[in-house]
């Protein structure tokens, strides 16, 4: 959003513009105006052919100064004009034959290949070499870039991108062959440059030559550069900490997906690999890092700087480069393969161990995806840096990874095991991206979800490694990832997770959940379909075929084809997942027992449809998948073991084991499928009457799932509104975390939709009577800080449930657990001691914001201040939005947009968080309107943030009176562009359609829940 209006950033260019005029006119020209002198004297003789010379060169001049008008007119400032001007003009007048240029004008006119969003492709970067002096006390580096380039096609353009780089020189030589020595002749092989200048539309540098670069043969492209060290959080950019009362300055790059351009002129498309070398000058007070280790490092006599080499990188794509300069301290650890591994932080959280969590890991980590996928880790050493600020929770950079402070930090004492878990995953994440990303990387950003949907799978299956009990692939994933996305893929605004992407400005809106969750579940869709021992053999021959190169869809579906082939098993991959990837959304496949009298009854009919929220939506789509749909016929004491259904068409008959009025139907086994399954209502009826006798015959991971496609087949209107109400009444009987999981959030998103209607309390009540048993049973968590230290053995599982419980008791309005957190806090205030348990200390928190009084508030505000931990920090600042007390929430949100109290990724939470808080939510819904150009500004161009914040405070809206709020804000702001405003706006009039059709039903079922017959 950003990318196009960086008016500082054109600022800069026309600076840079003037500079380069000045070396054109200075160096250029003067050569030329010599050799035209000798020439006129030797055809002085020759007046017919001067004349001609005269003139074709008068004409050459007009024309080109139209040529540069034409194109200065179409360029954005008038400062790109001048330059292009001043470098060109000078020099085109008085060269060249008349045949080069008539053949130039057409050239330049017809191709001007800088216009195209995409580089050219007639040149490739084979090497740079970087040096860059970076300024920590002005927040500003210079550089110079040497790039050795491979001509492909024929061209006179060098193109490549530079954005907000205020370029002074730049030159091409011709290197004599295949990457040698520069041509041993007079002038050393320089290439003379017609002009150069750059086009900030596109966010290119052109560098236009007299002659063309000839295929096969090798130049060099140098160029230097000043730019800024930015306070924004892309590119190269600065952000600080405060280290006894002292406050500290670092700067670290974040170039994903396009923002080297922002710290160096570079061919930034993944495609471009290259090999690069990088020299770092800069104050001995600080530290530098790179992908790579330092090779030498000298000390200058003059200034006492010092100077680091980085050995050369493998070869990699531009924005997995990496530098930062900091004074950070680190610990350090060694795999048995001799891979050094250390974390950098601030020195306070080193010397408390903070990061010795995340180093333990890491270094078990590389061994476990090395015998995973069974290729080596390419490089020597992997640093892990924790940033206090970043725009993403962290970022996968070959050898130099960065995490912002809370996704890597961890503080045993006070940490929450959840917390703790969403860190661990962070790390499985960015650690699996080593291979799946920076060793193979996708062609384009329309395949983003290669890399991003497989980190995305195996942050699970590495964390199974880690902790076996945790369990995570097979019953977490389902919650927290298949429930989650479907949620969004069943929306008609949804899109293929495959997407085109034309120009720059598209390429963040890749990044979104469809591509890493909906990506993720179809990566475990097909491991499963096609058995753990193939898939990895697929992945290991796609990542040994493509590794340090490029790959696209079709060359994992052709390794994953070839895995299937070896062992005779012939399915075409390709053409069944391109039904899953190229179009969006999913299936909703009903099964039901063949009702027809032509076939036995052991024979079944399967119906796949879209599925969508919307039942307005529903009836001119004809899309079709095939589905790999396991089915498994079961009764009161025993389930059959599982068949593979390939369903291919709209309907389809067949043929399953024995069936009776007893027996019930059972697809899509432990939810390994990416699609919602859907029965007849007498199937549903005998399915509720097994949980209800004994659940333990279902799977945990299809007890879960049960939950999750009821309810939302239930919003969705494919079933009536009491089938899930009574699913869930076997609840108390239920010991496990999953399906209770899957229930709460369930009944969380019901809970937004209902908790303004007068008769709100029949729910909450509802809820209440299935929580109740097992709450008190389970009790509170017993552990203290101090005795801790073992939230690594602890068994997550019991812990997890335990946490679940009281969560929904406290928010629904259990007494007993609103007393139980009072004295929590109560006794925290009177003692000035913390002895709430890290697990449930948010719930805690939260709850006694909302049920106390004002000294509370002003109680958890002050310890946001004074603590250092950062899970700490963010739950207690979460807690304050929980206050029933306008005028506070009112003072939070002000607060956090206007000072600098809470850390500015953060503010979107505080929003959302009130927004979800009932009394907030008029507040925060008005809130966001108000300040939407300043909340726009600020986020606009970070990844994720900006549709979190649209989504998180729209959600909740479910009146006609919002819903119409929310379409005039949206034409009066002139936002909608993005994807977010069409997916809020779809997901408030599912809410008010909801209201519309089905409020009643549900709140009529509620009021006499019938028997169980
Ligand atoms: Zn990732």
């Amino acid at each position: 959003m950003g990318l196009n209006d960086s008016s500082p950033g054109a600022m800069r260019n026309g600076r840079g513009l003037s500079d380069q005029w000045a070396e054109s006119v200075v160096v250029r020209p003067r050569t030329t105006e010599r050799h035209i002198t000798v020439h006129k004297r030797m055809v002085l003789g020759f007046a017919l052919s001067i004349l001609t010379l005269i003139i074709v060169t008068a004409v050459a001049v007009v024309l080109s100064v139209r040529f540069e008008e034409c194109a200065g007119r179409d360029r954005d400032g008038a400062a790109g004009e001048s330059g292009s001007r001043g470098g060109g003009g000078g020099s085109a007048k008085l060269n060249g034959s008349k045949g080069e240029r008539t053949g130039e004008r057409a050239d330049e006119e017809g191709v001007q290949p800088w216009r195209n969003s995409r580089l050219p492709g007639s040149l490739r970067p084979r090497h740079y070499d970087l040096q860059l002096a970076v300024y920590m006390d002005n927040f500003t580096f210079s550089g110079e870039v040497s790039i050795e380039l491979e001509c492909v096609n024929a061209t006179r353009f060098i193109v490549l991108h530079t954005d907000r780089l205020e370029v002074d020189r730049v030159s091409v030589t011709a290197e004599s062959s295949a990457g040698g020595r520069q041509a041993n002749r007079p002038g050393g092989g320089v290439m003379r440059i017609h002009r150069h200048f750059p086009y900030p539309a596109n966010q290119m540098y052109v560098v236009v030559l007299h002659r063309e670069l000839k295929p096969m043969r090798v130049y060099r492209l140098n160029m230097s550069f000043d730019a800024a060290i930015e306070d924004e959080l892309l590119g190269f950019f600065r952000s600080s900490y405060t280290l006894q009362r002292e406050r500290r300055y670092l700067a670290v790059t974040q170039f994903s997906p396009i923002h080297a351009r922002k710290a160096f002129p570079c061919f930034d498309e993944p495609v471009y690999k290259a090999t690069f070398t990088l020299t770092l000058r800069h104050d001995p007070q600080y530290t530098s890092l790179s992908n790579m280790p330092v090779e030498s490092s000298s000390l200058s006599d003059e200034d006492g700087w010092v100077t680091n080499h980085f050995s050369r990188t493998p070869r990699m794509s531009t924005y997995y480069l990496a530098w930062a300069v900091c004074n950070f301290t680190y610990k350090e650890t060694q795999t048995d393969g001799g891979v050094t591994i250390r974390l950098y932080a601030r020195p306070d959280a080193i010397s408390s161990g903070a990061g010795d969590y995340a180093l333990h890991i890491t270094k078990r980590l590389l061994g476990f995806y090395q015998d995973y996928f069974k290729v080596q880790y390419s490089l020597p050493k992997l640093d892990l840096l924790a940033v206090p600020k970043h725009p993403y929770a962290a970022m996968e950079n070959w050898g130099l990874s960065v995490f912002v402070e809370q996704k890597i930090l961890l503080d045993a004492e006070v940490s929450s095991s959840s917390y703790q878990m969403e860190l661990t995953m962070v790390v499985v994440h960015e650690i699996c991206h080593q291979w799946f990303g920076d060793l193979v990387t996708p062609v384009w950003w329309e395949d983003v979800w290669l890399k991003e949907g497989f980190a995305h799978f195996f942050e699970y299956v590495g964390t199974d490694f880690l902790f076996p009990k945790w369990n995570m692939e097979k019953q977490r994933f389902l919650t927290d990832v298949l429930h989650e996305v479907m949620l969004l893929d069943g929306l008609s605004s949804s899109h293929p997770i495959s997407q085109e992407v034309d120009q720059a400005t598209d390429i963040d809106r890749v990044f979104d959940w469809i591509a890493y969750k909906k990506g993720a579940a179809l990566i475990r869709m097909l491991a499963n379909v096609m058995g753990q021992t193939l898939f990895q053999k697929g992945l290991n021959d796609y990542l040994l075929s493509h590794m340090y190169s490029n790959a696209a869809r079709d060359d994992l579906w052709n390794k994953l084809s070839q895995a299937m082939r070896s062992e005779g098993r012939d399915i075409d991959i390709g053409g069944m997942m391109d039904r899953w990837t190229l179009q969006m959304g999913y299936p909703v496949v009903t099964i039901s027992k063949n009702q027809s009298e032509q076939l036995p009854t052991h024979y079944i009919t399967v119906n796949q449809e879209h599925f969508l929220y919307g039942q307005d939506v529903r009836n001119n789509n004809s899309l079709q998948w095939q589905v790999p749909l396991t089915v498994a016929v079961g009764n009161e004491s025993s389930v059959g073991s599982e068949s593979l259904i390939w369903i291919n068409n709209k309907t389809e008959s067949h043929m399953i084991g024995q069936m009776d009025d007893k027996t019930w139907l059972l697809g899509n086994i432990n939810q390994t499928g990416y699609f919602r399954v859907n029965y007849d209502l007498p199937n549903w009826k005998l399915l509720i009457q097994q949980l209800h006798r004994n659940h333990q015959i279902i799977s945990v991971g299809n007890r879960a799932g049960l939950i999750d496609d009821a309810f939302n087949l239930a919003r969705a209107g494919y079933l009536p509104q009491g089938v899930p109400l009574q699913l869930i009444g076997y609840l108390p009987e239920e010991t496990s975390f999953l399906p209770w999981h899957s229930a709460s959030r369930a009944l969380y998103q019901l809970d937004k939709l209902l908790d303004r209607t007068d008769e709100y309390s029949l729910f909450s009540d509802y809820v209440l009577k299935q929580v109740a048993s097992r709450y008190h049973q389970m009790g509170w968590p017993t552990n203290v800080p101090g005795n801790e230290g073992n939230v690594l053995q602890a068994s997550y599982q019991t812990e997890e449930l335990q946490r679940e419980l009281i969560m929904l008791a406290c928010s629904f309005g259990n007494k007993q657990c609103h007393r139980q957190a009072v004295a929590y806090i109560s006794d925290w205030i009177s003692s000035n001691k913390n002895r709430i348990p890290p697990n449930i200390r948010d719930i805690v928190y939260c709850t006694g914001v909302s049920l106390m009084d004002e000294d509370v508030w002003e109680f958890i505000w002050m310890k946001f201040h004074s603590t250092n931990a950062v899970s700490e920090k963010k739950i207690l600042l979460e807690a304050l939005t929980c206050s029933d007390n306008i005028f506070l929430l009112n003072r939070l949100l002000n607060l956090s947009l206007t000072s600098d109290l809470v850390p500015e990724q953060d503010v979107i939470d505080v929003i959302i968080h009130v927004g979800r808080n009932p009394q907030g939510r008029n507040l925060a819904w008005k809130y966001f309107r108000e300040k939407w150009d300043v909340l726009n500004a600020r986020y606009g161009e970070a990844l994720f943030m900006n549709s979190k914040l649209i989504g998180g405070v729209t959600e909740f809206l479910n009146t006609e009176k919002e819903l119409n709020e929310l379409k005039e804000f949206i034409q009066a702001s002139g936002v909608g562009t993005g994807p977010a405003w069409p997916r809020a706006l779809e997901i408030v009039e599912g809410n008010v359609r909801w209201h519309r059709l089905h409020r009643r039903q549900f709140y009529q079922w509620l009021r006499k829940p019938p028997n169980l017959g």
